[in-house]
């Protein structure tokens, strides 16, 4: 590759990492007017394939970091999109050495937040820039425009802002490109990983409603995906509905049977639904809709205890009867568990925020999953206008839009959770979504009888509703109550 090894800098941006995500993004950034792609790999050989089957993007190859770097215009912009982890480490020190202050290095690939404001401290040390971008959409969205969620510093944007809003998704509605200044050092992989999280919960919601449909409600897999069709013209419409229905539909070719029925029914995960409960556990915040999600599909995955289990069962239970809107219960139960979903999700968002002083703007966030990501719905318009309407809103069920959507599907809601228990169907997100609904919206909760045992054990106090301070109770002797803290 080196005589076609660039003399100067006539690249306004570069991408490092020409895998399926690298390439795809390589090239959407190419077809927009005014940019000229530099392009590198590890591996020469994947340089070369892009570049000879892509002649028409134009790309300015490189068969060395150092090339690479001489092939851009300053201030130097370089998007990595290499494998999370070691790979990202390595390039981002290669790019280091090759680059000069002022530069800016973009890592678009899956990192955890962590590394992102490990790594954005080490480059700013060195006088260059670094933002962490989310990046959703798989690689479709990457070619065709994905939804970005870029961190790091915001005079950074400054300079990337316009080249990645010139490759982003759309949003339906106003045409707005689907990407923003998140917040600072790691406050993009934040928001992507959360979006993976609320992605496993709405993913699983969908499973259960097509559980319940099929084991209770008696449909075929094409009825159920005539069902998400007509789902999907209101409130629920959503790219993860529109798919589910095409999966549905499908009839494999060599048998003629649906093709669910052929795929084997444990579900794989990458990791990002792990770190999401992980860091909401860590910032104590109740996931559980979500959790329930990457649970799900770990006890799928639990292939032998779940043949060890159902060898013990003599006698499964009846499945209760359904009502005549059955259906419609099972799409107002799907609605209310997904608006738990995000309202659970933006909550760990805001305390992201808080623990490590981003400015992110939850309503803007929103906006951006409107197209691009896997997560796109309709419904992330009235999120928008929630946050919009009240920025410090508590919690997204306490906005009177969603509060009176909910309180509309609760009755439909509690029918289903109830007639899954009751059938043996196993709905642990729809379950669990409830349960959180219930425990925001009761007065009392056994928290206080919780609060009573730790005091019992460990001596822990507990708080009086009719009076200020902390106290103790003797329990082990005379059981009198003293008051320890005011
Ligand atoms: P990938 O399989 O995750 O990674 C392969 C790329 O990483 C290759 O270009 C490889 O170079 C490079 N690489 C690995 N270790 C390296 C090292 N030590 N030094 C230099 N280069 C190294 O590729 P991908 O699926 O295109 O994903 C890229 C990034 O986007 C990942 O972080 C991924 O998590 C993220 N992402 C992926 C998707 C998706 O749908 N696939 C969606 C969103 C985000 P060689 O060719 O030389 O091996």
């Amino acid at each position: 590759m080196s005589e076609t090894s660039p003399a100067s800098a006539t690249a306004n941006i570069g991408v490092v990492g020409l895998a399926v995500m690298g390439s795809n993004l390589a090239r959407n950034l190419a077809s927009r007017e005014g940019n000229t792609v530099a392009v590198y790999n590890r591996s020469p050989e994947r340089t070369t394939q892009l570049v000879e089957a892509h002649p028409e993007a134009g790309f300015v190859p490189a068969a060395t970091i150092e090339d690479f770097a001489a092939s851009l215009q300053r201030p130097r912009t370089a998007i990595i999109m290499v494998q999370a982890g070691a790979g990202t480490d390595a390039v981002i020190d290669q790019l280091c050495e090759a680059f000069e202050p002022g530069d800016i290095i973009v890592d678009g690939g899956n990192a955890l937040y962590t590394d992102t404001i490990r790594r954005e401290a080490a480059v700013r040390e060195r006088g260059l820039h670094f933002v962490g971008a989310g990046i959703s959409g798989g690689e479709e969205g990457a070619l065709n425009g994905p939804s970005i969620m870029p961190g790091g510093p915001a005079e950074s944007y400054e300079t990337l802002g316009p080249i990645l809003e010139s490759i982003a998704a759309r949003a339906p509605e106003d045409g707005s490109p689907c990407v923003t200044h998140v917040g600072t050092d790691g406050a993009g992989h934040f928001v992507k990983m959360v979006h993976n999280g609320i992605e496993y919960a709405d993913m699983q919601l969908i499973a259960e409603a097509y559980d319940l449909l099929r084991r209770l409600g008696g449909l075929e897999p094409a009825q159920i995906a005539d069902v998400f069709a007509e789902w999907n013209k209101g409130d629920l419409e959503s790219y993860l509905i529109e798919i589910t229905a095409e999966v549905l539909r499908h009839i494999d070719a060599e048998t003629e049977k649906p093709i669910v029925d052929l795929i084997v029914d444990e579900a794989g995960m990458k990791g990002t639904g792990t770190w999401t409960v992980q860091t909401a556990l860590s910032l104590g915040v109740p996931v559980s809709g979500i959790a329930e999600a990457v649970f799900a599909r770990g006890v799928s995955g639990r292939t032998s205890q779940r043949q060890a289990v159902r060898e013990t069962i003599t006698a499964k239970p009846e499945a209760a009867p359904v009502s005549a809107s059955f259906v419609e219960d099972v799409r107002q139960a799907l609605y209310a568990s997904k608006v738990i979903a995000y309202a659970q999700g933006f909550d760990l968002i805001l305390a992201g925020a808080e623990e490590y002083n981003w400015a992110i703007n939850p309503g803007a966030v929103a906006k951006i999953w409107r197209a691009g990501c896997i997560i796109r719905a309709r419904f992330l318009n009235r999120i928008a206008e929630a946050y919009d309407r009240a920025p410090e809103l508590d919690s997204l069920i306490a906005d009177p839009y969603f509060a009176a959507e909910v309180a509309k599907g609760v009755d439909a809601w509690r029918r289903i959770v109830a007639t899954a228990a009751l059938s043996g169907v196993p709905a642990p997100v729809f379950g669990a979504s409830l349960a959180y609904y219930d425990s925001l919206a009761s007065d009392r909760l056994p928290a206080a009888l919780v609060q009573g045992q730790r005091d019992f054990f460990g001596a822990h106090t507990y708080g009086r509703v009719d009076r200020a301070g902390k106290f103790h109770t003797d329990w082990s002797g005379d059981r009198r109550e003293q008051q320890v803290s005011s």
